[in-house]
């Protein structure tokens, strides 16, 4: 099940995080519970809560997502590689009701994940 979305209080600085990138549009920082040596998460600060619930107004966001982690795997010399992962509610492994892109590497990642 969804938990309450922690996120939104990143974003506004309720609560403290490891910001690695910033503008308009996203925001992307450290995961708490890493799951690689490098695991971003990359958010919109508009509040949409799961994948499925965007909307043809929203593809500039997800356009921005998609240039923050390319800017961020350079920043951070992921030069061999990583992956991009959005888990889509319930069955998808979503917790955190707020979209998010995890951007994971620095070791290789197995396949399929689990
Ligand atoms: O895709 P999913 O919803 O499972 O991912 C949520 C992610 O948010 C987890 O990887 C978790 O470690 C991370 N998280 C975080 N900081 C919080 C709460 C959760 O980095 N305060």
């Amino acid at each position: 099940m969804l938990s309450t979305n922690i996120f939104l209080k990143v974003i506004d600085r309720s609560i403290p995080a490891q910001i690695v990138f910033e503008d308009d549009l996203v925001l992307a920082f450290r995961d708490i519970h890493p799951q690689a040596p490098t695991h971003i998460l990359i958010i919109p600060k508009k509040e949409i809560p799961t994948h499925d619930d965007l909307t043809e107004a929203d593809q500039a966001i997800l356009g921005r997502m998609h240039w923050a982690a390319n800017q961020i795997a350079k920043q951070l010399n992921l030069t061999d590689g990583y992956r991009l992962v959005i888990n889509c509610k319930d069955s998808g492994g979503q917790t955190v009701p707020h979209l998010h892109m995890h951007l994971l590497g620095g070791r290789n990642l197995g396949w399929p994940p689990g």
